[in-house]
């Protein structure tokens, strides 16, 4: 860790300890060589996998494109904020538990249509809707179909 006063290399760490409820370690440096001292708070980070687009391209995951699009489909629903934010938590975390570098797209589609068919279901046939381009009205009706054969019991397996 350099020195942010000199740009020295050798620092030694003279407290450590941990902070925010045991999420973050706070540690106390000293430099070696213009005996400075300073504070750095270390985090664990998971990263987000980057994102593979239908076309092949790849972008950085964006979490305010998760949650507009989220907003969109939940739009004069009776869903709350805290529910939403809780979806987008759920969603990041199954992300960042693949421990891959790069997801399809279609991946992230999918956890969001889990989490919108429990949240509320109108959202959920709006997103699928858009999500999966439906091309006529049959295939609106089959996924009305799919979503009303579904088991009461959302954590049920069918197959
Ligand atoms: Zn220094």
């Amino acid at each position: 860790m350099h020195c942010p006063f000199c740009g020295a290399d050798d620092t030694k760490v003279i407290d450590s300890r941990l902070v925010a409820e045991g999420g973050q370690v706070r540690r106390r440096r000293e430099c070696l060589s213009c005996r400075e001292r300073f504070t750095t708070f270390e985090v664990a980070e998971l990263l987000m996998p980057r994102v593979i687009k239908r076309d092949g391209t790849r972008e950085p995951f964006d979490e305010n494109k998760l949650r507009s699009g989220l907003l969109r489909s939940l739009e004069k629903r009776p869903v709350g904020i805290e529910q939403i934010e809780a979806a987008i938590s759920q969603i990041k975390h199954v992300l960042q538990t693949t421990g891959e570098r790069e997801v399809p797209s279609r991946l992230i589609g999918e956890r969001i249509m889990e989490r919108l068919r429990d949240l509320d279901q109108v959202a959920y046939v709006r997103f699928a809707s858009v999500y999966r381009s439906f091309q006529d009205i049959s295939e609106f009706r089959a996924e009305l179909d799919r979503l009303e054969s579904r088991p009461a019991n959302p954590g049920a397996k069918t197959d």
